[in-house]
């Protein structure tokens, strides 16, 4: 398919309707076999379970072009049962994760044109989402749902080199012990937006949220798990049932271990141990890693060792080997690349 005239190395994180997109309705208790539309539009009651109730689930992973010219997806499956686990939490029916794969690709596919040059820094985003679409006003779980697939094509996450942020530890919480920070549904972020908004009102590019229960320990920030690493070289990330299981952070800690040989440990981080780390690291799809240089508590300042000019020297090995990886430099481990053919 011929590539569409984008000025691919400028573009940046918006939406940019592409040509096609695929749906699947649920409907008596069945997914139908779903198509590839050029329909962009929604149509739903105005009483739909996700107006009411925000009854709705998404996923985000990313296409590729490698060195080689061939399109990829990272790690899709990983995706389809993340989207699983948060359907089921909120009673929602699953879209079986072999489909969801399948729907995925065919969905790159049918976008081939917009997927961006290797070397642009450019890639195609792929939204996976499902909401409740029948009317609901009684508080109950939908009947029907929709699950729909879109792709958007989105610019290099660091424009001019990847400078270090500074973020705030949060007043507000983002999950509840219990709760549904596991999940990835919309609702997490909807109740994120004032904690966000405040943030940047004063002058930081990020939250660190605290555990909700405690305030002591490390969670993440509204879309993205930390890694810290530690002055003698170990890759730690905080463990807690409330943190969403990022992929990208997964893929870092095991490339930390079987590819850099470095050691790995997850577990609990404390507040007051910020200090003792050398560098710090946001792990997510969109950035991959995005540098930390300082951590702001209120007033009292944390900063890295790294500094504000650069990625430490550890976090940029990690970013270094996993894009590497994905963009088709660097041999995979099993089944993490899905080519698109
Ligand atoms: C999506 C998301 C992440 C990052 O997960 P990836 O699978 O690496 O993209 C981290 N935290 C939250 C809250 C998220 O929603």
């Amino acid at each position: 398919m011929e590539k569409k005239n984008i000025d691919w190395s400028n573009l940046g994180f918006g939406y940019i309707k592409t040509d096609k997109r695929f749906v699947s309705n649920f409907k008596d208790g069945a997914w139908d076999d779903g198509v590839m539309t050029e329909d962009d539009k929604v149509v739903i009651s105005e009483c739909a379970g996700v107006l009411q109730y925000a009854q709705t689930i998404f996923e985000g992973l990313k296409a590729y072009t490698t060195e080689d010219g061939r399109i990829v997806c990272f790690r899709p499956d990983l995706n389809a049962s993340r989207m699983a686990d948060s359907a089921k939490r909120l009673e929602m029916p699953v879209f079986p994760e072999d489909r969801f794969v399948d729907a995925v690709i065919q969905t790159v596919k049918a976008n081939e044109g917009f997927v961006p040059p290797y070397g642009s820094g450019a890639t195609l985003y792929v939204r996976p989402y499902m909401f409740g679409s029948n009317p609901v006003i009684g508080v109950k779980p939908a009947d029907e749902y929709q699950f729909r697939i879109f792709t958007t094509p989105v610019g290099p996450y660091f424009k001019g080199g990847a400078k270090p942020i500074t973020i705030k530890i949060s007043d507000f919480d983002r999950a509840a012990p219990h709760g549904t920070g596991h999940i990835k549904a919309g609702l997490n972020y909807a109740m994120s937006l004032h904690a966000i908004v405040t943030a940047h009102q004063e002058g930081y590019d990020e939250n660190m949220y605290l555990d909700a229960g405690t305030r002591t320990k490390v969670e993440e920030t509204g879309g993205a798990n930390f890694l810290f690493i530690t002055k003698d070289g170990k890759v730690v990330t905080p463990k807690s049932s409330s943190i969403l299981p990022s992929i990208t952070r997964r893929s870092l800690m095991y490339v930390a271990k079987e590819y850099l040989g470095l050691e790995t440990e997850e577990r609990e981080v404390y507040l007051d141990e910020l200090s003792d780390f050398a560098e710090c690291g946001l792990c997510g799809t969109a950035a991959v890693i995005s540098p930390v240089g300082k951590i702001v508590d209120h007033g009292k300042e944390i900063c890295f060792a790294s500094g504000m000019e650069q990625m430490g020297e550890t976090t940029k090995k990690l970013y270094d080997t996993l894009t590497g990886i994905q963009m088709g430099r660097l041999d995979a481990p099993e089944g993490w690349i899905r080519e698109i053919k």
